[in-house]
Formats: structure tokens, sequence, C-alpha cells
């Protein structure tokens, strides 16, 4: 679905699904020239990498490795405290891998800073993070992020695989969700 299809659920639309294929068509190539001659494992993070996952696997022209993890961070609401509980380990064994975990957003930095050391401690050729948005918060976090697509507001945004209690993840836009849809 896109924005016409939600009403009015959304302030505005940050990127269309064109400007986001566009995109991740650019990230899949400064990946693609980072990682020349070297085998390579993306990692997505359940639920919301799906679609990123998707797209930037195809824009690729070339080989590439997917598998997945699915954690959870406990929190209040809607911000993690750092707790992460691994649900969905990975099926791959990484070490003497080259790794690029690919997430949707980064707000707080706590999750990814997180999973990072984690798959370092696994003894990878070497361990990267690609993430679509990034919010202003992650840039006090000591974690590198490597690849990323855009720098948002601190606006709650939904689309293309971020929901609002498991909804809009199927929105082909993103953009930023209405407050009356909070209450
Ligand atoms: P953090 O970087 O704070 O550890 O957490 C990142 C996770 O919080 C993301 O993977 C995502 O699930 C959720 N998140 C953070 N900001 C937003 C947002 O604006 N919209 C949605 N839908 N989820 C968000
Ligand atoms: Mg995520």
């Amino acid at each position: 679905m896109d924005a016409a299809h939600v009403d009015n659920d959304l302030v505005n639309v940050l990127f269309t699904e064109e400007q986001i294929l566009e995109r991740i068509g650019e990230l899949a190539q400064e990946i693609e020239t980072d990682y020349d001659g070297k085998e390579l494992l993306i990692v997505g993070i359940l639920r919301g990498a799906v679609m990123v996952m998707a797209d930037m696997a195809r824009a690729f022209t070339r080989h590439v490795e997917m598998d997945w993890m699915a954690v959870s961070s406990y929190g209040s609401g809607t911000k993690s405290s750092g707790v992460v509980r691994i649900l969905k380990d990975l099926d791959t064994d990484i070490s003497g891998r080259h790794v690029v975990i690919v997430d949707e957003i980064i707000d707080t930095g706590l999750t990814l800073s997180w999973l990072s050391s984690n798959l370092s401690s696994r003894n990878p050729a070497s361990v990267q993070i690609c993430t679509l948005l990034r919010k202003p918060e992650a840039l006090q976090m000591p974690v590198d992020v490597k690849y990323v697509g855009w720098d948002i507001p601190n606006e709650f945004v939904v689309g293309y695989g971020l929901d609002y209690r498991e909804r809009y993840r199927n929105l082909r836009d993103i953009g930023t969700l209405a407050p009356h849809v909070y209450s």
C-alpha cells in the first residue's frame, strides 16, 4: 500500500518508494566496491529490515549470502534499554566471514551497538553496519555505522518495514506518523 491507502495517518511522506530504491541502489554499489573480491554475508535484523534486505540484496550485481537475526530489546515503551535478548540467532557460522549488519533505523544505537559487539566476538573477518535511516540521538552512541541512507529528524516514522503496533510495515513509502494515530 502507499500513502493514499492510509488516509491521513501520515503528517508527511519523508521518502517515496522511488527515492528509497534509488538510495538503496547507491548503498549497494558502495558496499559492492568496498567488498570487491571478498565473500559477503549480509545479516538482516527482523522484522524491520525485511524490505531493506530484499531490495538491497537484489540491487547487488554480485553474489551475496543472507542471514537473519531477531532480537528483543527490553525497555519502557518506545525507548530501548540496551539490554538485548536474541530471539533468533544466525544459522551461519560467521568466523572468518565479512559481515554487514543491515537494519532499517538506528535511534539510540543501543540495539546495533550490542549486536555489533556480539557478532564481533564470533571471530568474523569484519563487521560493519548499514542502516537506511539514522536519528540524531544515534550520533551520540559509540557505534560506528559505516553505511547510512539518510539522517532524519527525531520523529516517529513508519513504512517500508517500520511499524506502529505491527501496522504500516507494508507501506511503500516512509512517513511521519500523525499524532492522532497514537491517541
Ligand atoms: P535503538 O537504536 O534505539 O536501539 O532501536 C532501534 C529500533 O527501535 C529500531 O530497530 C526500531 O525497531 C525502533 N525504532 C526507533 N525509531 C523508530 C521510529 O521512528 N519508527 C519505528 N517504527 N520504529 C523505530
Ligand atoms: Mg530494527
